[in-house]
C-alpha cells in the first residue's frame, strides 16, 4: 500500500482541540505514515507527539506554523524539519506567544465594549500552556450563545477587519525564513488560496516569496479546489518549488475533524528531506 502523509495539523498546545497523542491515534486511524504537527508558533506539541508515536509506525514531522505580513495580508508560513528543541527559536517563540497573549486580552475588552463578557481566566483555561488565538475567542463566542458558530464569531466579531479585530504581531516572510532556515528547517507557504493582496496576482506573491527563501507551496490543503491545486501545481512546477499538502486540523475547532482529509504520497515528504542533505 502506499504510504500516506499529513502535512499541517495543530494540536491544543495552539488552537487545535486535540493532545498530541489523540493526533497521533488520528493519524494511526486514518492510515498516515507521517504527520507534521504545525502549531502556530509553538513547538511544544512535537516531543509528546513522537513519544506517543514510538510505537505506532506514525513518522512525526517536527513543524511550526508561523503567521507573517506582507501588505497589511497575512501569509502563513510552515517551517518543516526543524530543530524544535534549539533554546533560541524557543526564546522567540516564546515571546511571539507573549504578544498574542497581550493581543487576546485586547480582542476581550473589545468584546466588553460590545457587551460580551469574556473573562481573560476564561480564555487562557481553555488556551492551556501553548499559544492563545483567536480560533479559542471564537469557540467561547459559540459556547456562550453569542454567535451561531465559530465562523460567525469571525464575520460578526473577530475576523480580520471586523469589530473586535486586533491585528497581530506578525514578521516579515524574510525574518520568518531566516528563523526557520536558522534552525534547519524548509519554509513553505500555507493554504495560498487565502493569501489576497491589492494589485497582486498569486505568481506575483509567490516569486516574491521564493526571492525571500520560501521552497515549497501548500498544493493540497482541505480548502483548496481542484482547480487550486492544478493552479498552486503550475505555479510549483514554473518556480521549482517542493509541493505539500495537509488537512490543517483542528480538532473540533473547525467543523469538522480533518485529519487524512488531505493525504500526500510520502515521495513528496522525501524530496523535502533530499533538500536537507
Ligand atoms: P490567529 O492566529 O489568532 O490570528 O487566528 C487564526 C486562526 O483562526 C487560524 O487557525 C484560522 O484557521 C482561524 N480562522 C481565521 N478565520 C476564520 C474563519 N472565518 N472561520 C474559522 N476559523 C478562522
Ligand atoms: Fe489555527
Ligand atoms: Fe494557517
Ligand atoms: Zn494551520
Amino acid at each position: 500500500m502506499q504510504k500516506v502523509a499529513d502535512l499541517h495539523v495543530h494540536t491544543h498546545l495552539s488552537d487545535g482541540t486535540f493532545t498530541p497523542e489523540k493526533v497521533v491515534e488520528y493519524a494511526k486511524a486514518k492510515g498516515l505514515s507521517a504527520i507534521a504537527i504545525t502549531d502556530h508558533d509553538c513547538c511544544c506539541g512535537i516531543t509528546p507527539a513522537i513519544l506517543a508515536a514510538e510505537d505506532l509506525g506514525v513518522e512525526i514531522i517536527p513543524g511550526v506554523e508561523l503567521t507573517t505580513e506582507v501588505n497589511d495580508t497575512e501569509i502563513h508560513l510552515l517551517g518543516y524539519f526543524i530543530d524544535w528543541q534549539d533554546d533560541w527559536f524557543a526564546r522567540k517563540l516564546k515571546e511571539i506567544s507573549r504578544v498574542r497573549e497581550e493581543r487576546a486580552r485586547e480582542i476581550l475588552s473589545k468584546l466588553r465594549r460590545h457587551g460580551v463578557d469574556i473573562s481573560d481566566d476564561e480564555l487562557f483555561e481553555l488556551s492551556g500552556p501553548g499559544s492563545v488565538g483567536r480560533l479559542h475567542i471564537a469557540q467561547l463566542l459559540f459556547k456562550k450563545g453569542c454567535t451561531s458558530s465559530i465562523g460567525q464569531a469571525f464575520t460578526k466579531y473577530i475576523g480580520n477587519g471586523g469589530s473586535c479585530y486586533v491585528k497581530k504581531f506578525k514578521l516579515t516572510p524574510l525574518e520568518a525564513v531566516d528563523m526557520i532556515r536558522r534552525v534547519g528547517g524548509v519554509s513553505v507557504v500555507a493554504h495560498p488560496k487565502t493569501i489576497n493582496i491589492q494589485n497582486k496576482s498569486t505568481e506575483d506573491i509567490v516569486a516574491s516569496l521564493v526571492k525571500d527563501g520560501v521552497r515549497g507551496i501548500e498544493v493540497y490543503h482541505s480548502d483548496h479546489s481542484d482547480k487550486n491545486e492544478k493552479d498552486f501545481k503550475a505555479l510549483a512546477e514554473k518556480y521549482n518549488l517542493l509541493i505539500t499538502g495537509g488537512s490543517d486540523c483542528h480538532g473540533f475547532g473547525k467543523r469538522e475533524v480533518l485529519i487524512g482529509k488531505v493525504k500526500i504520497p510520502y515521495e513528496l515528504v522525501e524530496k523535502i528531506k533530499n533538500t536537507l542533505k
